[in-house]
């Protein structure tokens, strides 16, 4: 390392995403984003963070460059199959998704690419695989997790129960897609943002559309 070391050290970490995060297909918007990424910078100086439903990468390109600030890492947890409401016939089906050999939608080769545009592949690390199979055998404590996978009852609780107690005193449980208003959105998200705070694990923090920050108690 040279004199200016620490400088340059320092300028890595507060590189952001080479490319806008909202010109990724995906579902966040940009204060949603913003929000995220602000939890990540403070819960990221506790452990790692991680991400349950990447899709192309769009909240990876918020989180990835926080948690680099933090000086730690985004694991960013997908199948990469897409969710139900992705499926052929559903509302938010994309059909240059489709992998045609595998006859099944296919996101990572788009979040790789993007991942790669955004500079962001020293500091998010794909898991390609089913959230609870990866929650049973993960072993590491966590800053944060972001839940904002499948919207199934089935999906949204494997997603809380398998990784809500892995979080660190003082981190961050954030969820997306949580609807208080049923006419507003579907119910998982909400119910198991309910779950959190009626378990006396989490108090809220704050809400910016439907993303809701808790943090872990002690
Ligand atoms: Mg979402």
């Amino acid at each position: 390392m040279t004199g200016d070391g620490a400088k340059g050290v320092k300028q890595i970490h507060q590189t952001p995403s080479k490319i806008d995060p909202q010109s990724i297909k995906g579902f966040m918007a940009e204060d949603e984003g913003q929000a995220l990424a602000e939890a990540a910078r403070l819960a990221g100086t506790l452990g790692p963070v991680l991400e349950i439903g990447s899709y192309c990468g769009r909240s990876a390109a918020y989180l990835g460059p926080a948690a680099r600030a933090a000086g730690t890492v985004l694991y960013a947890l997908d199948h990469h199959r897409g969710s139900e409401e992705n499926q052929p016939g559903w509302e938010w089906h994309d059909q240059t998704l489709w992998d045609e050999k595998a006859q099944a939608l296919d996101t990572l080769p788009s979040f790789r690419r993007n991942i790669a545009a955004a500079g962001l592949e020293d500091c998010v690390i794909a898991l390609i695989g089913h959230s609870p199979r990866i929650a049973r055998h993960w072993t590491t404590p966590l800053g944060m997790v972001f839940i904002d996978g499948g919207h199934t009852m089935k999906a949204a609780f494997d997603d809380y129960r398998g990784w809500a107690g892995k979080i660190l005193p003082g981190g961050i449980l954030a969820i997306h897609d949580v609807f208080p208003n049923p006419a507003d959105g579907g119910r998982p998200p909400f119910e198991i943002y309910r779950k959190a705070l009626e378990s006396g694990l989490f108090e809220q923090l704050s809400f910016v559309r439907s993303l809701a920050l808790l943090r872990r108690l002690g």
